[in-house]
């Protein structure tokens, strides 16, 4: 939901950095350049947008029209778009099939799926195999009975029967909001029994495994596209909103957040490079609109001109 807290770090509890927002003044690194200033010589090079969901394309809590039109025409404009998220597998397999999207990445890089149109053929690849996940299942299924006998307030999220590799406890979708002490004995709860917990501005999801977003989106590109995401990164551009995004915002050089973002800057050790003037599904359809608008450009075309008779 916009405007809602997000993140802890490893090293900070959720509680402390929450209070620490109102406390600091940001600190100088904390200030990405307005997404208007996005040099057209950079953006002529991207051919990827990878882009969260939750609050990043949705607006609290609905995919807007503009905001999957402004999908529709960044593939019709050639790029490849594919959706990394926190939400489940059902979901995922939804949007990959229904979706104008590439491929999309789900369960916070548990697994990926893509389906090939042409081939009529779904790719679901997951991190673990069919047996760690049933094994990794019971174990998740008592970690979460744990929690909700722990902590007042918490709930199993709704989209829990849709997940296969983690346990995601709401405090702030249809439940709550819990204060950010709850949410804190929930991560440390997830941690003591020996699961990664990470807090999205909805859910805390917890698994037994050493995945996450970006390491699962470098198997993507590796499998589907034969790319080295390390020697791609230029060609690549993500979007996201929250401090859970911070990985991805701490690889990309060419990161973007939606305007949401800036209550949330002075916690971010890794921050966008830019920030969209707009909120939410807004700030994607802006982020969208000037990614696009360089492909129109004559500028551009002789940047790209001189970029070659220089190189
Ligand atoms: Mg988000």
């Amino acid at each position: 939901m916009m405007g809602a807290p997000a993140n802890a770090t490893e090293d900070h509890p959720f509680s402390q950095r929450m209070k620490s927002i109102s406390a600091d003044p940001p600190p100088r690194h904390a200030a990405p350049a307005p997404f208007a200033a996005f040099p057209a010589l950079e953006r002529s090079g991207i051919r990827f947008v990878l882009t969260d969901i939750d609050d990043t394309l949705t607006t609290d809590g609905r995919l807007t029209a503009a905001a999957y039109g402004a999908i529709e025409r960044l593939v019709a404009g050639g790029y490849r778009v594919i959706p990394v998220t926190g939400r489940p597998a059902g979901w995922c397999d939804l949007i990959a099939r229904l979706w104008p999207v590439d491929a999309v990445v789900g369960e916070n890089g548990a697994l990926y799926f893509r389906y090939d149109r042409a081939a009529r053929t779904m790719t679901r690849r997951f991190w673990l195999s069919e047996d760690q996940r049933e094994r990794a299942r019971r174990r998740l299924d008592r970690l979460g009975a744990r929690i909700l006998a722990a902590v007042p307030g918490a709930r199993i999220a709704a989209d829990q029967p849709y997940r296969e590799a983690d346990l995601a406890i709401d405090y702030r979708e249809d439940a709550g909001p819990l204060p950010p002490d709850s949410v804190d004995r929930i991560v440390a709860l997830m941690r003591a029994a020996g699961a990664t917990a990470k807090i999205s501005s909805i859910h805390v999801n917890g698994w037994f495994g050493d995945w996450d977003k970006l390491a699962m989106t470098r198997h993507l590109f590796a499998e589907i596209y034969g790319l080295d995401l390390d020697r791609e990164r230029r060609s690549v551009v993500f979007i996201g909103d929250s401090p859970n995004d911070e990985p991805m915002f701490g690889f990309f050089p060419l990161s973007v957040a939606v305007a949401n973002i800036r209550p949330y800057l002075p916690l971010l050790a890794a921050p966008p490079a830019y920030v969209t003037a707009g909120e939410a599904g807004a700030g994607f359809v802006e982020f969208a609109e000037t990614l696009l608008s360089c492909q129109n450009l004559l500028t551009c075309q002789t940047l790209l001109t001189c970029q070659t008779l220089l190189t």
